[in-house]
């Protein structure tokens, strides 16, 4: 079974229609999106989510449902959660789109599993964000936390004591659903594990998840995906690395003419990376 995996695209047009293009190219099962698939906005975030929805997300399934591949996916820590139900009501149109956000789903002898959670960081969107585990050190924030309601957005007065009373990444981990065979199965989570250069910031910062280092070790599934942190392998020369038995991916995603992803086969555990540019490219 083949696979493309890719995150991070942000409501790029181009970057979406050049990845179905690759998935029909190479003939591959599934495409795999590892989130934040909306745009990022600028002035009217909330807008440029809701229009993502309505003008360009069915028309891309419908797409996928006529060439049998899947698209398998979630929302990450920048698309707002508000839209967590425009996404699933996307999806349950074509059996061909799964929202894989915390749950597992069978694709022949494979079986894959979501996380969309990510562990807290200094931007002010708070959506998503979590302790990474109960002894945290929370990183200087840039101001208040926020929360997406449907009118704008709800201030925290204290996005500390928020976070504590809710799971941490770890938690979250532990709640997700099991595998039957570890070695059939792939996570995909939008957070990066700590500790293998898959988590290194512009600054040289390392923001990887201890809790999901520790969890990828505990269960030594056949492979972790993950995304997040866009400039990681350009910064590191990192994209992919091993725990134990377990092959774990980030291609990132930088450039505006261009598309990261990796095409993973998952029988021989063949994995590629590539860069396209896209740049004159007609899509149709
Ligand atoms: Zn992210």
């Amino acid at each position: 079974m083949k696979i493309l995996y890719v995150t991070d695209i942000h409501g790029d047009h181009g970057k979406y229609w050049q990845v179905l293009e690759v998935a029909r190219e190479h003939g591959v099962d599934a495409v795999v999106n590892g989130g934040d698939m909306l745009p990022k906005g600028g002035a009217n975030l909330h807008r440029a989510q809701k229009e993502f929805f309505e003008d360009f997300l069915d028309g891309y399934f419908a797409q996928y449902e006529k060439a049998g591949i899947y698209h398998l996916g979630y929302l990450g820590n920048d698309d707002l959660r508000i839209f967590d139900a425009s996404f699933e009501k996307a999806c349950s149109q074509y059996p061909h789109a799964v929202n894989l956000a915390q749950k597992r789903f069978e694709l022949g002898t494979f079986e894959f599993i979501g996380m969309n959670w990510v562990a807290d960081y200094p931007f002010r969107l708070k959506d998503r964000c979590r302790k990474d585990q109960n002894e945290y050190q929370f990183q200087r924030q840039f101001g208040s936390g926020l929360l997406s309601t449907k009118d704008g957005f709800e201030e925290l007065d204290n996005w500390f004591a928020y976070a504590a009373m809710l799971p941490t990444i770890e938690e979250e981990l532990r709640l997700l659903p099991k595998p039957k065979n570890p070695r059939k199965a792939i996570y995909v989570i939008h957070m990066p594990p700590a500790g293998l250069g898959l988590d290194v910031c512009q600054s040289g910062e390392k923001v990887g998840s201890k809790a999901i280092y520790e969890f990828i070790q505990g269960t030594q599934s056949l492979l972790t995906l993950h995304g997040h942190i866009h400039e990681s392998p350009a910064c590191s020369g990192v994209w992919r690395a091993m725990v134990g038995k377990t092959v774990c991916v980030q291609p990132g995603q930088v450039g505006a003419d261009s598309v990261s992803y990796v095409l993973i086969d998952l029988s021989s555990m063949n994995i590629e990376r590539a860069v396209d540019s896209f740049v004159n490219r007609k899509f149709v």
